[in-house]
């Protein structure tokens, strides 16, 4: 039996109980290194698998070796939720014709946790696009940010920027510029729900000069109906405000 299990941002408050019970039912508990660092502290006597970036067929693999090798119940973990850019879709097309069970339990992705950091940005509908061309072609990326701010969408970006591409989110900017106001109301959040958390609200044109974005950031920018009240990103949903 596997469980993907989503672990939210960080820390266990913002872990479901759903969540945290399938992890203490688990003897085996296997994720990226950084994901598991973060849970093995309140998970003692497990036997943890990390892994490395990239790994995440080879994690795959594994997991569904030992499931129906020895028949131990093993947790494949996602930080946020496993089915937003994690490990639920790929260990479901891994698994085809195995007969391998596989239960996916849902966690807080970082855009909501990131949202909730710097006010009510979310409110009306949004995109969530990652900036990794990894596996997907950078030129889709462009296409999707194009469009998203067609529609006049509330943006979240994950993946803004790694060491290997750092131009990619001042590139993802200067399209969104394109359409986008800039003066547009955004922000960012960096280790949103973890130790180290920082963020900070500013325009369109400032972020995408801002230097502190980075792999460990979730990037909110608004839509025309995006305000700051107080220091906090709200979108507008049209109530009438007396
Ligand atoms: N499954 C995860 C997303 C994995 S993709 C989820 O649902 O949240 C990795 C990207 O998610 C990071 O590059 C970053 O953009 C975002 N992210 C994950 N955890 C975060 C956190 N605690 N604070 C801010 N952004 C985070």
């Amino acid at each position: 039996m596997i469980y993907v299990i989503g672990t939210g941002p960080g820390g266990l408050d913002e872990m479901t109980p759903r969540a945290f019970e399938a992890l203490k039912e688990c003897e085996i508990i296997s994720g990226y290194e950084k994901y598991i660092e973060l849970v093995k502290n309140f998970l003692p006597g497990k036997i943890f698998m990390s892994y490395k970036m990239r790994e995440e067929v080879k994690r795959c693999e594994e997991a569904l070796k030992i499931s129906r090798d020895s028949n131990k119940k093993i947790a494949l973990i996602s930080s946020g939720d496993p089915g937003v850019y994690g490990m639920a879709g790929l260990i479901l097309e891994m698994s085809e014709g195995s007969g391998e069970e596989i239960e996916i339990i849902p966690g807080i992705t970082a855009a909501n946790s990131a949202a909730a950091i710097l006010g009510a940005p979310l409110m009306n509908d949004y995109a969530v696009i990652s900036l990794s061309d990894l596996l997907t072609d950078w030129s889709v990326i462009e296409k999707r940010l194009a469009v998203a701010c067609e529609g006049d969408f509330v943006i979240a970006l994950y993946n803004p920027a790694s060491r290997h591409r750092p131009q990619n989110f001042e590139r993802a900017c200067e399209i969104l510029l394109r359409y986008k106001d800039p003066a547009t109301p955004s922000g960012y959040v960096r280790n949103a729900g973890r130790e180290g958390t920082e963020f900070e609200v500013m325009t369109l044109e400032n972020i995408k000069a801002c230097k502190k974005i980075d792999m460990l950031c979730t990037v909110i920018i608004g839509n025309s109906q995006s305000k700051i009240i107080n220091g906090k990103l709200i979108t507008a949903r049209g109530y009438k405000v007396i």
